[in-house]
């Protein structure tokens, strides 16, 4: 696979990545893998005047977006990225933009892509569902999030690799093993059971617990400009992405697209890729809603998933119609149905 300069670049599944990144020590899907790679980008996406978020992108690992949300409270940040130097800049850019102090930070569920940098937040209350709140003291309890946890899983990665069991990238190195173990874990300091809403009723933000993409997951809506922030129950631009959703999805996460589109938001900020209209989640509920009800035929009909997840009657949305890890979503949706 080339980029537009020209770089190859040797990778892993992202798969791998995502169970890394949520600290579950699950090696079963390592394979070699030929990822894109640009430069790292950070861009600051101003959706309405009082909500910026920060997107990062080309690092070859899945980033997830932080939101910064001005408000009567002060400033509301959502999600603190992977890298406590990236959510500490953007901080302080917004701090520096809004002449306003940051009062609290607000986590969409508690997967370290979106967590891992909430060590520039240390100061401020940390919200959460109190099922990520549960899951951050079982995680600590059972070890997993010591440093000398991540360090022995990076040792591992490293002797796979050595082995040739599959290629790690300049940026992973760089960019992830530099910043897994250089992170300092903060937990929520507030669990939401199911929710809350922050902020005078002229610029409320509200806070609802939902599930799906884990069971810990969140949405929030800030109601006076009618922005959804999604979390990972609806993430865009799969090119980027490393298919959180999309192995994910099921029954339940197609309810949840439903969900939001009853909101009726103006825009929609997800977990990961860039703000988009309404119209992108109607547009994904029904490709996903295509997508099991052929599956399910097929397997009704005893067709194997090789041949399933090659079949023409499967709907197409994605413009080079197949994720990069096709075969690892087909085999989960297939297994599931
Ligand atoms: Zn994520």
């Amino acid at each position: 696979m080339r980029n537009n300069s020209g770089n190859y670049v040797n990778f892993y599944k992202d798969i791998l990545m995502f169970n890394l990144l949520r600290i579950r020590g699950d090696f079963v899907h390592i394979s070699k893998k030929v990822i894109f790679l640009k430069e790292a980008k950070i861009q600051h996406i101003q959706v309405t005047r009082n909500i910026v978020v920060h997107r990062k992108t080309g690092t070859g690992i899945n980033e997830g977006n932080i939101v910064c949300l001005n408000n009567d409270l002060g400033l509301i940040f959502v999600d603190a990225g992977r890298v406590t130097q990236d959510a500490k800049k953007f901080r302080a850019e917004m701090e520096k933009k809004y002449k306003k102090k940051a009062e609290y930070l607000i986590l969409t569920h508690n997967h370290g892509d979106h967590t891992f940098g909430a060590e520039a937040f240390k100061d401020l209350p940390i919200i959460s569902s109190q099922k990520a709140y549960d899951d951050y003291y079982e995680l600590e309890k059972e070890g997993k999030l010591s440093k000398e946890y991540r360090q022995g899983f990076i040792n591992v990665m490293k002797e796979k690799a050595a082995k040739g069991e599959f290629e790690l990238s300049e940026s992973w190195h760089k960019d992830f093993a530099t910043n897994y173990l250089a992170a300092t874990l903060y937990p929520p300091t507030l669990a939401i059971s199911d929710e809350m809403k922050l902020g005078s009723p002229e610029q409320q933000i509200l806070f609802k617990v939902i599930g799906g993409h884990s069971d810990c997951s969140a949405y929030l809506y800030y109601l006076p400009e009618d922005i959804l922030i999604a979390g990972d129950n609806f993430n865009c631009d799969h090119a980027q992405n490393s298919g959180c959703m999309l192995a994910g999805m099921n029954d339940k996460g197609i309810a949840i697209l439903k969900l939001f589109e009853d909101l009726n938001p103006k825009k929609v900020i997800p977990g990961h890729g860039p703000v988009v209209e309404k119209d992108y989640i109607r547009t994904s509920r029904v490709y996903f809603s295509e997508m099991f009800a052929k599956l399910k035929e097929l397997k009704e009909k005893g067709v194997s998933l090789g041949e399933a997840s090659k079949h023409p009657g499967l709907p197409n949305f994605f413009e080079d119609k197949k994720h990069r890890q096709w075969d690892h979503i087909m085999s989960s949706w297939y297994s599931q149905l």
